[in-house]
């Protein structure tokens, strides 16, 4: 095994080196990376070094390069040396942190980062965290809670065949996640049960509306539940007012959950706390340690500041697990969610955190504000070339419009400069649509990313734009 992980080693560290010379996206088609498989699994075992050829021969041509550093597309999760030595070392430990007692140390060194997060993007003690997969899975959890929250005995006695039951209604703004919606239907609750309120030029959520929203559904004979705020939103990274939003909840009993999956890391730069305003009036909020806290896919943490509403929907303890650890003051984190067993997620975002220190961290996440300000300064520069949403974190939403070209045409050849510079390889970035219309979009996240990354990529999107525009 000693010799099958140092060749690994050297594996992973020639993919690291080589990652800028690559094609970040593949061109294969559906199926062309399945279609080189046996249908069946192979009876016989082979060796490590015949399954490294595989890997590149097989199933590296179908890899988009996510660590390129000119990956500009969605949030990028970037991957770095500490937190991918931290899965290793997980991997190798393959403990479940699913009880203290089943590993203490992964239980403990979970709330260890947690606390640290929580304090770095600061949140208040009062908020207790809990580590999931994702931020659409930490969202569901935080929206069981608030279903108990309402007072409705769900757990216990279901939905089905209750007819005092009026429909719950959640809120979230136009820009709002996807996530909301899943949520309501894993929960029974219903997709049209999400009600989108209608953003702001800024793309904020606007109260107006959604006190509006909220009073008509009372008048309608609707039960209004839960707020979803964002902070950074997924297409522009806009913030929702989330003080006045947390007054509407207040006066109303609503449960607020505040997602700063992307966001939140921005509270960490002293200079920019302020984008957390009122998160320490929330119920929840999730920041995603996999978009822009530097752990790589996948860590997302939960706070909320009424544990004991989601431990009320979900511990269930089987014979098997019972223990008197919880009496002495530990956590089993199984009690706080669906899963039973968990992964030691905790130990590459402590390796991560640890290895880059505070300083690191900010500095970085300051830099990627910075080069997409300067991209964006760009982008204002060049004629018929203009920004779709302000500036808020390190994203940039663009489009680009020949005089006498119209909107329509617009969309199409916007959609088509990003479908030909990502088949180039060369660069990667994603559309996405703002008030109707197609608009480019970059977003900043990666640790190998500078300023001649992003002038290749704007280089290389003039130069689609030029051509596929003359067509
Ligand atoms: N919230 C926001 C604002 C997002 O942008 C995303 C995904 O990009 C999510 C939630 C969902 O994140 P996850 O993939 O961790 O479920």
């Amino acid at each position: 095994m000693r010799e099958e992980l140092h060749r690994v080693a050297e594996w992973i560290a020639s993919y690291k080196e080589t990652i800028e010379q690559r094609a970040i996206a593949p061109t294969v088609q559906p199926g062309e990376i399945a279609a080189k498989f046996a249908e069946v699994a192979p009876m016989s075992g082979a060796p490590m070094e015949q399954l490294l050829g595989e890997l590149d021969a097989l199933i590296m041509p179908g890899i988009v390069h996510w660590g390129h550093p000119a990956f500009l597309g969605y949030f990028g999760s970037t991957s770095n040396g500490p937190a991918l030595i931290g899965e290793m070392i997980a991997a190798a430990l393959n403990v479940n942190a699913m009880t203290w007692r089943t590993s203490p140390a992964a239980t403990e060194l979970e709330g260890v980062v947690l606390a640290w997060i929580r304090e770095m993007i600061g949140l208040p003690d009062a908020f207790m965290g809990i580590v999931y997969d994702t931020a659409s899975v930490a969202l569901m959890h935080a929206l069981a809670a608030a279903r108990e929250a309402a007072g409705s005995e769900i757990r216990t006695r279901g939905l089905v065949g209750r007819a005092e039951l009026k429909p719950f209604r959640v809120y979230a703004s136009d820009q709002a996640h996807s996530g909301v919606e899943k949520a309501m239907v894993v929960l029974g609750l219903g997709e049209e049960n999400v009600v989108r309120v209608r953003s702001d030029e800024r793309f904020r959520m606007d109260v107006r509306e959604l006190e509006r929203a909220i009073v008509d559904d009372i008048a309608h004979g609707l039960r209004p539940m839960a707020v979803v705020a964002t902070v950074g939103t997924t297409s522009t990274g806009s913030i929702d007012p989330v003080p006045e939003i947390a007054a509407v909840c207040c006066a109303r009993e609503l449960w607020l959950h505040v997602d700063a999956a992307y966001g939140g890391a921005l509270a960490m730069l002293p200079e920019r706390r302020d984008v957390m305003a009122g998160a320490e009036l929330a119920d929840s909020v999730v920041v995603n340690g996999h978009k822009w806290l530097f752990i790589p896919l996948d860590f997302s943490a939960l706070y909320t500041r009424r544990p004991d509403i989601l431990r009320s929907v979900f511990a269930l303890t089987p014979e098997y697990l019972r223990g008197d650890a919880e009496s002495k003051g530990a956590v089993d984190y199984m009690d706080y969610g669906i899963q039973l067993g968990r992964r030691f997620r905790a130990l590459k975002a402590w390796m991560a955190i640890r290895a880059f220190g505070r300083e690191g961290m900010e500095a970085r996440i300051r830099e990627h504000c910075r080069l997409a300000e300067l991209f964006a300064g760009w982008v204002e520069h060049q004629p018929y070339y203009s920004t779709a949403a302000p500036v808020t974190m390190a994203v940039v939403c663009f489009r680009f419009q020949p005089p006498g070209m119209s909107d329509e045409s617009a969309d199409l050849l916007n959609e088509q400069i990003v479908e030909a510079v990502n088949a180039s390889g060369d660069a990667y970035l994603t559309h996405t649509t703002l008030r109707g219309w197609r608009a480019m979009r970059v977003g900043v996240g990666n640790v190998l990313t500078v300023e001649r990354h992003l002038q290749y990529a704007w280089q290389r999107i003039r130069d689609e734009g030029e051509r596929l525009s003359r067509m």
